[in-house]
């Protein structure tokens, strides 16, 4: 059986640099807010989708720094 993403969208997280997607044991996919190991502000999994973030940072902007 091919692999599928069992989870719903997740909005600005999925395009933000701070998001890892999470996998548990029954193949759901569960995104996960980097930046709330170092700003309590920001929950570690947020209710999706998220609309508006004043933590948003586009993945784009983080490949041109490494650049
Ligand atoms: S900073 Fe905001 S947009 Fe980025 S992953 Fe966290 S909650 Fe989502």
């Amino acid at each position: 059986m091919a692999p599928t993403q069992a989870r719903p969208p997740a909005g600005l997280c999925d395009s933000c640099r701070h998001q890892r997607l999470v996998p548990n044991t029954r193949g759901s996919v569960f995104s996960l807010c980097e930046r709330s190991r170092t700003d309590p502000s920001f929950r570690r999994y947020p209710p999706l989708p998220v609309r508006e973030c004043p933590g948003f940072e586009p993945v784009e902007a983080s490949r041109e720094r490494r650049s």
